[in-house]
């Protein structure tokens, strides 16, 4: 098949556009490059320069590259800045999205895979997780995703419009060869700024917050390698184009939590040093615990992830910061 990635230049559109390619897949890449990079790209990737808020631009691809599906990554993602700037992450990830999927069936309608997130969930009531708990996000990031998702439910249901929603869970790690990996241009992310804070890039680690309903106070989370993750959009934009059911929605994670501080745990034991923490309030908009059930994804896709060990994800991910101390820039 031909794939167009729409935000195929960051960093788990990159890895994605890998497997697809590994896949025997070619790929159009369509992206802004506000926060991907052109270096995570590989030379068999076409790339588009575009962006989603600019829809003769979006529709002008979708006619010259002719995909026969599109994976939709392109999207602010921190939790935190959301909750500061709520008006930038409507347009980006609601406008944005809602003008990719208005050039879609205005062009070629064909069969779309979008990213969502277990911030969808918001507070769940017990974990894990299944994908019909109810939909209460406590950031505007996780509001913005959810909104996509029942647009492109109201696309399927007027246009026939054919798609996949994947719920990502916490994705980090790196492509084990280290040669592409995490690159945001505002740090947030816990394993990122840890690795960062061993680079001496950092003085401390913040611990955001223990007093949570969690075992040790700290907010619990379900860890993927980006790896695993982009083998799940493999499966899933495959599955859809040969005919499976439109509309499903997919939790990707491995289905247990760690937390913050079993984290750091992980980052000190793979750097060799512990770091200094300390410990402070919490970050608006975090929940608790987020904790996939994903048999969904594994009775149905088929999904099988490889990378099942924190230490064995830190490490790909610490492979990759001490070898690009300064990301693709390095
Ligand atoms: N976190 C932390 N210190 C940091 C960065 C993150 O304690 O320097 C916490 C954050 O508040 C959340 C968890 O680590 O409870 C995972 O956050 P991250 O931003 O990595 O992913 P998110 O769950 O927001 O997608």
């Amino acid at each position: 098949m031909h794939l167009m990635v729409v935000g195929g230049a960051g960093y788990i559109g990159s890895h994605t556009v890998r497997q697809l390619l590994a896949a025997g897949h070619s790929v159009t890449v369509l992206d802004n490059l506000s926060s991907g990079h052109r270096e995570a790209l590989p030379k068999d990737a076409h790339l588009i320069v575009a962006d989603l808020l600019d829809p003769p631009a979006l529709k002008a691809a979708l006619l010259s590259a002719k995909p026969d599906a599109v994976i939709h990554f392109a999207a602010l993602i921190e939790v935190g800045e959301s909750m500061r700037s709520p008006g930038r992450y409507y347009q980006n990830n609601v406008t944005g999205s809602l003008n990719l999927f208005q050039a879609i069936v205005e062009t070629r309608k064909i069969p779309l895979v979008f990213s969502s997130t277990a911030a969808v969930y918001g507070d769940a009531e017990s974990v894990p997780i299944p994908e019909n708990a109810p939909k209460r996000p406590t950031s505007t990031y996780g509001h913005s995703k959810w909104m996509v998702e029942q647009i492109l439910h109201d696309f399927g249901v007027a246009h026939g419009l054919p798609y996949t929603v994947l719920r990502y869970f916490n994705v980090c790690g790196a492509a084990p060869n280290h040669t592409i990996g995490e690159d945001h241009p505002n740090k947030t992310h816990l394993i990122e700024l840890a690795l960062l804070t061993a680079l001496g890039q950092r003085e401390k680690m913040f611990v955001n917050g223990t007093d949570y309903p969690t075992p040790d106070g700290t907010c619990v989370r379900d860890y993927v390698h980006v790896l695993d993750l982009a083998d799940a959009h493999v499966l899933a934009v495959q599955a859809l184009s040969g005919g499976a059911v439109s509309g499903q929605a997919f939790n990707v994670g491995l289905g247990h939590g760690f937390s913050v501080r079993q984290v750091l745990d992980a980052v000190d034991a793979v750097v060799g040093t512990p770091l200094t923490r300390e410990e402070g309030p919490r970050r608006a908009g975090d929940p608790p615990s987020l904790v996939a059930d994903p048999s969904r994804i594994k009775g149905e896709l088929g999904f099988d992830p490889k990378f099942t060990d924190l230490n064995g994800i830190v490490q790909t991910a610490w492979d990759w910061h001490r070898t690009h101390p300064h990301g693709f820039k390095s």
